[in-house]
């Protein structure tokens, strides 16, 4: 291709609103466009590179067995309703909604289990015609809060989506590890270093899910993983294993409940300051409203420990809720009759007749001689047991795991402490269980003819997050430098003059290039030098061949790979073999 006949132009300006390097190199190197927020267009060099990604979804998708569909993006309103799915995502605002004229309802698709059930139980009656994975790619629409990291979050975006129904359980979990090696062999085809890890599997419940991480700094995700290389979680399930305790050996003699006084005294640490202690033996109570599945509403405590952080993800479900959020001040004087910082377990005013259900992190269970909010502006609590004092309430409602895990804690596993990086979720995988097929009676006859709900995995994978992933990964001050796999074009020819010597050679050289089968743009246009070396380095093609007067009165042009940069000079009877033996070796550096 011949960037005089193509449709592109870079930009030197960093946009206001690209927080990101992604974002703001393929905005650069003109490779998407945005339209609205989270809404962009592919130009004709970005979209080469997202069919690159799409081939090899699509590739590792068939290896696997699973067998492409095409469901409407555009999905009426019903199906929805029958899921249990239609009201959660209304109220969580992510669902695009719209109506057809005669006041039919219908949503734009954020995935697409509905349909896919939908399709699975109009022509599946009996076991014999499972198992099968079906898969598409395809636009899905999500009108997400905070839409501003390019191609990592969009409101419309393209993603691979499988659907996996079988039997039984072990049916499922052949699925879903089949899915798991076809995720492995794509992103290690695109180049990408990634983690697998445990993640949590929301308020669907469902077995086992697992997401696969591109590990960058900017990714959004905090991940969780043992030095002992043995366990990895994203931070929203991540689990510790047993804290050291400052009460060890206390619990026995636990002292009798004495008053401290913490006057202005907000925060644990000022408190534990205050009254000579560590902040490990200050109780910290939270007190949430919590929304039940059925709409209802009710209050509960939390106490964890001073030095330790509520995990939002992981509390909804440990409180037997689908949202928890803090009770707001106003609301928070009838039940404790004081403001945050002096709350505690002891003497909370019953709510709604009922005494408030008090939950303990388990870095508490065994709590002795620590201080709580004693209910009333600066006063504390000393010497609470919890096993005395609190695990004897009326409204002690158990133990729970809600905590956050931290560096440096032990791991889970026994083995290792815990290291926390960041990485951006490019795929997720799940196991469903009958959640759909239960709710949208997607059912088969099993061997004794009995009618059983089927098994279902599902199976997502963010094909433009990937590629913007990749650029996370892979990139310099100059710009993007692609993986082979990925980029939009193998070898850049670019030529420096416009007289006829160079005009020939560089000519020559983008036929043989082409004819040999390597996808070469060439950067013809009557442009200054150092403007087209600052395109080529932004636009980040592997492989460079520079045609210039002076080179090539000594019979040589100049080689040189986008990651390395060292220029070499060859003569240009050997450029096609080079430029094939670089990219075949992933063109890191000249195979001279
Ligand atoms: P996130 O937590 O990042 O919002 P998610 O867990 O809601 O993502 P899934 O429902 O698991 O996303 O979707 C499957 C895959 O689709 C994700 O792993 C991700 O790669 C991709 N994806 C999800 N949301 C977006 C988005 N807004 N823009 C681009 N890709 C997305
Ligand atoms: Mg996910």
């Amino acid at each position: 291709m011949r960037w005089s006949n193509y449709f592109l132009s870079t930009l030197r300006e960093v946009p206001g609103d690209a927080e990101v390097v992604s974002h703001q190199l393929l905005y650069r190197a003109g490779m998407i466009q945005k339209l609205a927020a989270g809404i962009y267009s592919f130009t004709p060099l970005g979209f080469r590179t997202l069919k690159k990604m799409i081939e090899i979804v699509r590739e590792e998708m068939d290896r696997s067995g699973a067998l492409e569909v095409d469901l409407p993006i555009c999905q009426p309103k019903e199906i929805w309703v029958e899921s249990g799915r239609w009201d959660r995502y209304i109220n969580d605002g992510i669902l695009f909604h719209l109506e057809d004229r005669k006041s039919g309802e219908f949503a734009l698709a954020p995935t697409a289990e509905e349909a896919v059930t939908d399709m699975v139980r109009r022509s599946v009656t009996s076991w014999r015609q499972l198992p099968f994975n079906l898969y598409q790619i395809r636009t899905k629409f999500r009108d997400e809060i905070r839409p501003r990291f390019g191609l990592l979050r969009g409101r419309e975006f393209l993603m691979k989506d499988a659907y996996s129904f079988d039997l039984d359980a072990k049916g499922l979990d052949v699925h879903y590890r089949k899915m798991d090696a076809a995720y492995r062999r794509i992103f290690d085809r695109c180049g990408l270093e990634f983690a697998v890890v445990q993640a949590d599997s929301g308020a669907i419940g469902g077995s086992a899910s697992e997401e696969f991480m591109v590990v960058a700094e900017t990714g959004e995700d905090a991940l969780v993983f043992s030095d002992a290389g043995d366990y990895g979680a994203n931070i929203e399930k991540a689990e510790t294993g047993p804290l050291l305790e400052p009460w060890a050996g206390e619990e026995a003699r636990p002292l009798r409940l004495a008053s401290a006084p913490t006057p202005g005294l907000y925060t644990c640490e000022d408190q534990a300051a205050h009254l000579g202690t560590t902040v490990s033996r200050i109780v910290k109570t939270m007190i949430y409203e919590v929304v039940k599945a059925d709409g209802t509403a009710g209050v509960a405590a939390v106490i964890i420990r001073g030095d330790l952080e509520i995990n939002e993800v992981k509390l909804p479900k440990a409180l037997g809720g689908l949202h928890a959020r803090l009770l707001p001040e106003d609301r928070l004087l009838g039940v404790a009759h004081t403001r945050p910082g002096f709350v505690g377990p002891l003497g909370l005013s019953p709510f709604e007749e009922k005494p408030v259900p008090v939950f303990v992190d388990r870095s508490l269970e065994k709590g002795t001689n620590v201080y709580c909010g004693a209910n009333q502006d600066g006063t504390h609590h000393a010497n609470v047991s919890i096993a005395r004092d609190v695990m004897t309430l009326p409204g002690f409602a158990g133990v729970v795991e809600v905590a956050t895990a931290r560096e440096g804690d032990p791991s889970p596993t026994g083995r290792g402490t815990l290291k926390i990086k960041r990485g951006i979720e490019v795929g997720h995988i799940f196991k469903l269980g009958t959640k759909y097929s239960v709710a949208m009676k997607c059912e088969v006859a099993d061997q004794s003819q009995k009618s059983i709900p089927i098994q279902m995995g599902c199976y997502g994978l963010g094909v433009g997050r990937t590629v913007a992933a990749a650029i996370e990964q892979h990139h310099d001050d100059d710009g993007i430098i692609w993986p082979v796999p990925l980029a939009p074009f193998a070898c850049a020819v670019v030529s420096l003059q416009r007289d006829a010597a160079v005009v020939a050679a560089a000519d020559r050289l983008y036929e043989e290039l082409k004819a040999a089968g390597v996808e070469v743009f060439y950067d013809d246009r009557d442009e200054r030098p150092g403007v087209k070396f600052k395109d080529a380095d932004l636009i980040g093609v592997p492989v460079r061949v520079v045609v210039g007067g002076k080179a090539l009165a000594r019979g040589v042009v100049e080689l040189s790979t986008r990651r390395e940069k060292a220029k070499h000079e060859v003569p240009p009877e050997r450029v096609v073999e080079i430029v094939r033996r670089t990219l075949a070796g992933g063109a890191r550096t000249l195979a001279l």
